[in-house]
């Protein structure tokens, strides 16, 4: 049996954050992760200026052997329809691949790792976590995203109220010469919301990578959707290389009032596993830094000799529900919750791209967290 006081399962960016800000704590960490790195990961690669500063990026050493994309402006608008541009004149966001940054952060965080090992089963023995059979913990991070196997077996399940986003995407590298035939920049990706509002595409640029992805709250017609989105790219002109055929899809839960509980005796959840990403843009990656973060700060504050039982570790759901308050509260997902159905159609053109507010409330507010 090997031991540890902390198995933080994931490597994504909620464990590998975690990791990395208990890695001088005294307390002996193990992450596992089902997958060698460095590994795809569905995404469309945008972070915010918030999780560079929370992660104390180096920006330049980052760029030094990695994609990084600064992104200055936005163009938006409804799939098919007119688009406004909205420019910021300094980065506002960045643009990554997740096969690296993942990489990068899992590096750096400089603990035990146990990769290509998926967490197959969960006992508790004797006050302790036993996992497949051949591990033993004190404490169980559940760093999983959607399908964790700690949230899974240990937590209540998710209820059907939860907001649950499907999403496919699909990233490949252009040639320089393909690139500037179309029309996407690097500095301004472009934002497609379905007519119905109850989701969006994307087509980001990326260095010689084009990302584009279509995620809806519903997961209806996903796959069609994509498909017509990929084609009015194509036949607009924005993209003049083949998009591959092949799309990764994966689902996952934004906050809402119905989130699941994040801690219990001996365990707690981070990142996707919690369900914390925005309902309004589904950024995940920030959320998943974050609480990250708050779950390292109170693993610290029970050590050495704490015993990470439900009440040592209730100060962690307490400090994610106070920082998440405000996006739960009003937990509307993306537009189409807080306008009537018949409006959606109807104004749904108009809205997203009328400059102020595709600036002040589709940007600024729930995308950038501006104001
Ligand atoms: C199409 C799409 C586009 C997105 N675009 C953005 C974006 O541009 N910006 C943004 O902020 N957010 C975006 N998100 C959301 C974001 O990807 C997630 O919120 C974020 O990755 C959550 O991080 P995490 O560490 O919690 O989970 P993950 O990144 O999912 O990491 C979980 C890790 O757990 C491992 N794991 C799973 N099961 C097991 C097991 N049984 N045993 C061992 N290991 C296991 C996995 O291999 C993985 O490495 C997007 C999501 C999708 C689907």
């Amino acid at each position: 049996m090997q031991s540890c006081d902390v198995l933080i399962v994931g490597g994504g960016p909620a464990g590998s954050t975690c990791a990395w800000q208990l890695r001088q704590s005294g307390l002996d960490i193990l992450l596992i992760d089902r997958c060698s790195f460095p590994r795809h990961k569905t995404c469309a690669g945008w972070i915010t200026p918030e999780v560079v500063n929370a992660l104390k990026l180096d920006l330049d050493d980052y760029a030094s052997e990695r994609t990084l994309q600064r992104i200055t402006g936005f163009r938006t608008g409804v799939i098919g329809g007119p688009q406004t541009e909205t420019r910021y004149g300094e980065p506002v966001s960045f643009g990554i691949r997740r096969c690296e940054f993942d990489d990068y952060l899992l590096r750096r965080s400089g603990v035990r790792c146990l990769l290509g090992e998926p967490v197959r089963s969960i006992q508790r023995e004797h006050g302790q976590w036993v996992v497949n059979g051949a591990l033993t913990a004190r404490l169980l991070v559940g760093a999983g995203g959607t399908a964790c196997p700690v949230a899974r077996q240990v937590l209540p399940r998710l209820t059907n109220h939860s907001l649950l986003v499907t999403a496919q995407e699909v990233e490949f590298e252009v040639s320089p010469e393909e690139l500037n035939r179309g029309s996407i920049e690097g500095e301004t990706p472009e934002l497609f919301f379905c007519d119905d509002l109850a989701g969006y595409g994307w087509c980001f640029r990326k260095g010689l990578f084009l990302n584009i992805g279509l995620g809806r709250v519903d997961s209806r017609d996903v796959t069609r959707q994509m498909t017509e989105f990929c084609g009015l790219l194509i036949d607009s002109g924005k993209v003049c290389a083949r998009i591959p055929e092949r799309r990764h899809g994966h689902s996952y839960y934004l906050q809402s009032n119905t989130s699941r509980p994040v801690v219990d005796d001996g365990v707690l959840l981070v990142g996707d596993a919690a369900g914390l990403a925005y309902p309004q843009s589904g950024e995940g990656i920030r959320p998943a830094i974050e609480s990250g973060l708050l779950a390292a700060e109170v693993i610290r504050s029970c050590a050495p000799n704490g015993t990470f039982g439900q009440a040592d570790l209730k100060a962690y759901a307490d400090l994610i529900a106070e920082r998440f308050a405000d996006s739960r509260s009003g937990s509307h997902s993306l537009l189409g919750d807080i306008l009537p159905q018949k409006w959606r159609q109807y104004g749904a053109a108009r809205l997203v791209s009328n400059h102020w507010f595709a600036r002040h409330m589709i940007l600024d507010q729930w995308f950038l967290h501006r104001c």
